[in-house]
């Protein structure tokens, strides 16, 4: 053996492996991969990870980064950058929607990957983590042109997806016709594979009850906390930042089990009704008109002012790092609950928690889509259909146990909620890739 070989390689920083460098002083500045990296990093600390498990945990196990070059309908061609990004594997399959979004680049997606992991380990569904996105705008794109982005994504990425390697679902800008596609043109090249997606029509395998999961999830976790609290969710005031599919369900849902919601909006703005908004007639209007601004039984506020707006409960359902350091001191809500990921900036996180602020972290509110995702890709494999009300008594059963952890290891540790979220999912990782012999 030559003198090169006999030299031992020194073990490298996380950074050297695609990890972002540390922040000790979080700032607004931090990128979406350091505030997700911040958290994991935290709980690393309260855990007492070695060195070796922080490199496994802090960076991405594989990372794939994509040319998609579509036709447009004018003729022209676009080259997009799309990427498939696998945090994790010790507890699973890797797991994780799709984001078409002109933010999803590769830190954004990092990020993302990440939450996963810890969201999975979590709930306790037996995955790892993932995230895949296309930096584009879809709302400026036919459905023709969409349909060719998603084909020539899946192909490009279909190497490192399969139904037990990497199980893609819908997230922002996507939906279950886009899972359908995603099926369909991984199935011309693999075979027909209904589990190698999940958030699919119902009519081609997808489950009852996916396309609310995350929203109904979100009103599950909520009402628990509120219990744990001792305040009621029935009679209370909400305002939900995005009307999309989270936001859309948790209101309707939440409308359903009492509660006030009293201004929602989309990325165009929003609208806000002290008495309560009839959700289903701003839905039918945000449908005819293209977005929940105009509609006129509700005064018009902006995004930003939708945070601050005095209500009991407070969603952010649109996109990340919108609670920040310039605006934490002005939130009214007693409680925030993080439909999307990644709404609060760390140094948000900070301040609200010295306010005194319930946080309902992200990576347990929001983990009833992974969770139904779970149970369909269990049928798809069974070959057999569940049935809606069981889907749903399994949810509830989950996000409840997963609150009720998060609770009570908060009380144990004094720590908050994020924290104890952070702890418990970090430690079942931790402790899935010791046992596999990852390190
Ligand atoms: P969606 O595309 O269906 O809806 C997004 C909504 O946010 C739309 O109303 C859009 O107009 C609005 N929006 C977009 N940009 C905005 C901006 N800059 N300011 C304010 N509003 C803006 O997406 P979705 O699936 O509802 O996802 C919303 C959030 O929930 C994302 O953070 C996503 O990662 C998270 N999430 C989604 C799921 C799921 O199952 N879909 C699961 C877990 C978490």
């Amino acid at each position: 053996m030559g003198a090169a070989n006999d030299e031992k390689r020194p073990i490298g920083s996380a950074e050297d492996i695609g990890a972002p460098k540390r922040v000790t002083e979080p700032s607004d500045d931090m990128t979406p991969f350091e505030a997700a990296t911040y958290f994991f990093y935290e709980a690393a600390d309260r855990l007492n990870l070695d060195n070796e498990m922080r490199e496994i945990l802090a960076s991405s196990y594989r990372e794939l980064a994509v040319q998609v070059p579509v036709v447009m309908d004018d003729g022209h061609r676009m080259v997009f950058r799309g990427y498939r990004i696998q945090h994790n594997g010790a507890r699973g399959p890797y797991k994780g929607g799709i984001r078409y979004h002109e933010s999803a680049d590769l830190d954004e997606v990092r990020a993302l990957a990440a939450l996963m992991t810890w969201k999975n380990a979590l709930i306790d569904v037996p995955f790892g983590g993932a995230k895949g996105g296309v930096q584009c705008d879809p709302r400026s794109m036919s459905d023709g042109e969409l349909q060719k982005l998603t084909r020539r994504f899946t192909a490009m990425i279909s190497y490192v997806i399969g139904l037990n390697r990497d199980i893609p679902a819908p997230d922002m800008g996507t939906n279950a016709q886009t899972m359908a596609w995603m099926m369909d043109a991984y199935g011309q090249k693999y075979g027909y594979t209904p589990g190698i997606v999940t958030g699919k029509p119902v009519e081609m395998g997808g489950s009852p009850g996916r396309e609310e999961a995350t929203g109904r999830g979100v009103v599950m976790s909520t009402k628990e906390a509120c219990e744990r609290k001792g305040t009621k969710f029935k009679g209370a005031s909400i305002a939900i930042q995005g009307f999309g599919n989270v936001g859309y369900w948790a209101a309707i849902i939440a409308e359903e089990e009492g509660a006030k919601v009293v201004a929602v909006s989309d990325v165009e703005g929003g609208i806000f009704n002290g008495d309560g908004l009839e959700i289903e007639k701003v839905d039918k209007h945000r449908w005819n008109e293209g977005s929940v601004t105009s509609y006129t039984e509700g005064d018009k506020i902006s995004n930003e002012d939708l945070l601050e707006v005095e209500c009991d409960i407070l969603i952010p359902a649109a996109i990340q790092g919108v609670i920040h350091e310039r605006n934490a001191e002005q939130i009214k809500a007693p409680m925030i609950v993080e439909a999307a990921n990644g709404p609060t900036t760390p140094v948000a996180d900070n301040i609200l928690s010295k306010r005194d602020i319930t946080v309902l972290p992200d990576i347990l509110v929001n983990a009833g889509g992974v969770t139904v995702s779970y149970f369909e890709w269990v049928q798809n494999i069974q070959q057999f259909r569940w049935e809606i009300d069981n889907v749903n008594k399994e949810l509830e059963k989950r996000m409840i146990k997963a609150t009720d952890d998060v609770f009570a290891r908060a009380a144990k540790d004094q720590t908050t909620l994020r924290d104890a979220a952070f702890d418990i999912a970090v430690e079942r990782v931790a402790r899935a890739a010791e046992i596999r012999g990852y390190v």
